[in-house]
């Protein structure tokens, strides 16, 4: 009997227990430990930010479905991990801290495991940029749907005084120089600026994209070449037509050190430091780690075995000047190389360097965006490390044939750019690979053309919505739900 525990329930950890639990018989154990008793479906907080979804819409509670599925339930956060176990306990273990309940809540509890999937995906580290807290200073944020209802409330305030005639500044984009998820703070302006119109108060507001990219839709891709129906096209153009025809405007190479109530204070790759006033700001943070610690069997500090920021996985650490990087470098497994029970998918796992050519400023600082991780990856990386220990636990060897790099898989990233079933709008950007393999691909920026693709419409709305559905429907375990990619 083997014990599987996972750590975290978002789209890895989900994905991972999900498949566990359908592949392998009863007699073994699937445990999710995670600290929000809800699953919620991310990608459609943007709706929830712009007051087209209810945040009850995108969640569902796990507790439930867990008990029916039989997969062991503990609300509860990791804090430390002891991969050998302890003077005490002979098995590994993670030490978690209860997060709900009167009698249990900071209570610790050590969770044995045989297999251990760490999916904690990032900590969103506003404290990064001082004062940017989500719903404070106007700012706001829509990583969670807590968040993202904060956004709206704040924004649906502005759009009633707009309505009485104040003229309003918004900005939306990264709050922090080596911030990631560019796509999601997109699909947000994009969504806001349709509501404007919606509301009659477009006229009213002057919109302002503020990115640490160096280029439009670098997205921490270091942008793409596509096709874009007849024409081949950079990223950048594609979205520099967008924001014209939308009159967005936009900051780039910004690094956001500071925000104070209605101004952001940035540094930009000239080395000059600017400010941005406005009356609503939605900032993606930086992500970084949970700074989870480590101890070996004697209680010996080993947390640079498990931890570099995030996990350290079968990735290539060595560090190189960007012209050496390679698609090699990235890992396969997800497999920790110290102790090969533990695996870490998703956003969870140590990228080996950024997608994104790294950029200073004059004055030495890195303003360049970080590596995305999007919601397709993460899933796709969960189910390979779930079917390689569902074939080590039936084949009592590690077995290790399931594979995926970032540098051999696509994502498909369909960013909303207004809700509407007639109206509505979408932008999907296809890319493969997510990495650039420059060897296979020299002529067309390390992607392959016609799976690197661009297409704006109404269509893609419906895609997003349909997506949406299906995801919720498949996260719920509804029948045959495993036949619904990841
Ligand atoms: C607003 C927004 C829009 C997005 N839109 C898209 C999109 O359109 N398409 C797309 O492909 N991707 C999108 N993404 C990215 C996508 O959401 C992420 O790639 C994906 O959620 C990552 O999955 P994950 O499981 O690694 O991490 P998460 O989904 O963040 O899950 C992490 C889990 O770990 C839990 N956890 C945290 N700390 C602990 C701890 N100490 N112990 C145990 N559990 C813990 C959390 O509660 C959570 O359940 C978007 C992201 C954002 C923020």
């Amino acid at each position: 009997m083997s014990k599987i525990v996972v750590l975290g329930a978002g789209i890895s950890g989900h994905v991972a227990a999900s498949h566990l639990r359908r592949k392998l018989s009863k007699e073994h154990e699937v445990i999710v430990v995670s600290p929000n008793s809800n699953y919620q479906w991310i990608p459609s907080n943007i709706w929830v930010g712009v007051g087209r979804m209810k945040s009850k819409s995108i969640l569902f509670p796990l507790k439930p479905l867990y008990k029916k599925k039989q997969i062991g339930y503990v609300q509860a956060k990791a804090v430390v991990f002891y991969p050998e176990g302890d003077v005490n306990e002979e098995k590994p273990y993670v030490l978690a801290e209860y997060v709900m309940g009167e009698e249990k809540k900071g209570q610790r509890e050590k969770i044995t495991y045989d297999y251990l999937i760490n999916a904690t995906g990032p900590k969103l580290n506003f404290e990064a940029t001082e004062g940017l807290i989500p719903g404070k200073n106007k700012t706001y944020s829509v990583c969670t749907y807590t968040h993202a209802n904060h956004a709206w409330k704040g924004l649906n305030a502005l759009i009633q005084e707009m309505k009485q005639g104040k003229k309003a500044k918004i900005l939306i984009g990264t709050g922090h120089a080596k911030a990631t998820c560019q796509g999601a703070a997109f699909e947000y302006i994009l969504n806001v600026e349709k509501e404007l119109c919606r509301h009659k108060v477009r006229d009213k507001a002057e919109i302002t994209w503020i990115s640490n990219e160096y280029k439009l839709g670098d997205f921490g891709m270091d942008g793409m070449l596509l096709k874009y129906g007849s024409m081949t096209m950079k990223s950048n153009e594609l979205v520099e037509m967008i924001f014209e025809d939308r009159d967005i405007k936009w900051i780039l190479g910004a690094g956001v050190t500071k925000i104070e109530d209605g101004i952001a204070h940035y540094e930009n790759l000239e080395g000059e430091f600017k400010t941005e006033s406005y009356d609503f700001a939605m900032l993606i943070p930086s992500f970084s780690g949970h700074g989870f610690k480590a101890y070996d069997k004697k209680e010996d500090d080993i947390t640079e075995k498990l931890f570099k920021g995030f996990m350290i996985v079968d990735a290539d650490y060595t560090s190189r000047p960007y012209e050496d990087w390679s698609v090699q470098d990235w890992p396969e497994t997800y497999q920790n190389p110290s102790y090969k029970n533990i695996f870490a998918p998703g956003i969870a796992f140590a990228p080996p360097h950024s997608i994104s050519m790294p950029r200073k400023s004059k004055n030495g600082t890195a303003i360049f965006p970080a590596p995305p991780r999007t919601g397709m990856p993460s899933g796709i990386t969960a189910k390979v490390v779930a079917d390689n220990i569902i074939d080590s636990i039936k084949n009592k060897k590690e077995l290790l044939h399931h594979k995926g790099s970032m540098g051999n898989m696509g994502a498909a990233c369909i960013a909303s750019a207004g809700f509407g079933l007639i109206s509505g709008s979408g932008i999907s950007i296809t890319t493969y690979p997510i990495v650039p393999d420059y060897n296979k691909y020299p002529k067309t920026q390390g992607r392959k053309l016609g799976k690197t693709f661009g297409e704006i419409g109404l269509a893609s709305h419906w895609l997003k919505l349909a997506l949406h559905y299906a995801f919720i429907y498949k996260a719920k375990m509804k029948p045959l739900w495993w036949l619904i990619p990841e």
